[in-house]
């Protein structure tokens, strides 16, 4: 397994990424049920749910 969103988006991720991750998010269909972050694709997210 490779390094999910979860394990990558830190604090220092989004200070220096937060226009990245923002726009990421808006596009994005899943998220993660234990950590609560956003990603396009299940397989980044440790514990995926597909949202609307
Ligand atoms: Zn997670």
């Amino acid at each position: 397994m490779g390094k999910t969103m979860c394990k990558v988006i830190d604090r220092k991720y989004l200070k220096k990424n937060l226009d990245d991750y923002v726009r990421m998010v808006k596009k994005s269909g899943w998220v993660c049920m234990k950590c609560g972050r956003f990603a396009p694709d299940k397989k980044l997210l440790c514990d995926a749910k597909e949202i609307d």
